[in-house]
């Protein structure tokens, strides 16, 4: 690809966050210990490439969990699943490990903590994506979905308008969350919401590094899934702040038309997107003064393995200390520690 570009700014953070990297891992991991298939309800990230990586060796994901046969072990993906696909999991596998992140869950328990109390929620999120959707089943019918593009909902009517509570989906971008939440208070002077709001550190983080990017890139490339929403959003913010930007899956999604007389060009990925595919356009794009890291700030965030896996390794690694394991891991780090490895050392070992 001939280009103009001279150079690419590439945005720190990016990429895989610690909700990210603890569910690839442990799904790593199920691949390691049980012989396939091993079912995943809901894709374990919303990014293609490594949704087809896990396919490979024979992780099977279904959107119902009757899909999987019974006492096949299961995973339940990072974005949260509904209360009784949870129990349905439970009474039907032999083994299930709830990927859920962390900063999902603790929006389902702000859902049952508030319904608890009484209020109705106005929960701001996508229709149909899997974290809402887990979200929303906590509490069904105390729950109105808004769309953030769509804004506060005039037909929301609360049986007590002092009893009002506005929750969100982790991946929103900042503006719409924030647009919502002073429509919201205009309407509803005494509404209640989380402390800090439900946008969890790795969206922000991202977008706020975007925003940055904006001032000094012609064009933004943001490499993630078509139904990532933390992706989404990353155009999005570009966008808001009148800057041309696109979504895309791999160096092979860019068109030359968007390059035109672009000189310097902005790089980031969703928090599901694989490092791998960054380089990929960076070096595609070869820009004649080279590329730099734009940074706004450094994420340290841990999310250990699900406590259920955890028990597991802990049981696999007597075995192999024993000498019985049947399947021994083979990368010997692997048992040194859950910190020792990345999520992108673990899906090197799965597709070498
Ligand atoms: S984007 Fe945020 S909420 Fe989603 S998995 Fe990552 S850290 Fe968790």
């Amino acid at each position: 690809m001939l280009t103009m570009v001279e150079r690419v700014l590439v945005a720190e953070p990016r990429g895989f966050c610690a909700g990210v990297e603890m569910a690839i891992k442990a799904l790593t991991w199920m691949v390691r210990i049980f012989e396939p298939p091993v079912y995943c309800y809901h894709e374990i990230v919303h990014n293609e490439w490594v949704v087809r990586a896990f396919e490979k060796v024979g992780v099977i994901f279904v959107d119902d969990i009757e899909e999987a046969p019974e006492d096949a072990p299961i995973m339940l993906s990072a974005h949260g699943s509904a209360p009784e696909v949870v129990s349905g999991a439970a009474e039907r596998a032999s083994v299930v490990i709830d990927a859920v992140c962390p900063l999902v869950t603790k929006v389902h328990h702000e859902v049952k903590r508030m319904t608890a109390r009484g209020y109705e929620i106005i929960y701001v999120g996508h229709v149909g994506h899997d974290e809402a959707i887990g979200t929303l089943a906590e509490a069904p019918d105390e729950i109105t979905l808004v769309e953030p593009e769509s804004g506060l909902a005039d037909n929301f009517t609360p049986k007590d308008p002092s009893k009002v509570a506005l929750l969100s989906q982790t991946t929103l971008g900042v503006h719409e969350w924030t647009s919502v939440l002073d429509a919201a208070r205009d309407r509803f002077p005494e509404i209640t919401t989380a402390r800090r709001s439900d946008l969890c550190y790795a969206t922000t983080n991202r977008q706020e590094a975007v925003r940055g990017l904006t001032e000094q890139c012609q064009l933004i490339l943001v490499v993630g899934s078509e139904n990532s929403s933390n992706t989404r959003a990353l155009v999005r913010v570009a966008r808001e702040f009148d800057t041309a930007a696109h979504r895309i899956d791999s160096v092979d999604d860019i068109r030359e038309d968007w390059l035109g007389d672009v000189t310097t060009v902005g790089l980031t990925a969703g928090a599901s997107a694989p490092d791998h595919l960054v380089t990929d356009v960076i070096d595609r794009l070869d820009p004649s003064l080279g590329f730099e890291l734009f940074s706004v700030t450094e994420e340290g965030e841990y999310f250990p393995l699900p406590p259920q896996l955890r028990g597991l390794v802990g049981l696999l690694q007597t075995m192999v200390e024993a000498g019985v394991a049947a399947r021994r891991p083979r990368e010997p780090d692997w048992m040194a520690g859950d910190r020792t490895w990345t999520a992108t050392e673990a899906l090197e070992s799965i597709v070498r």
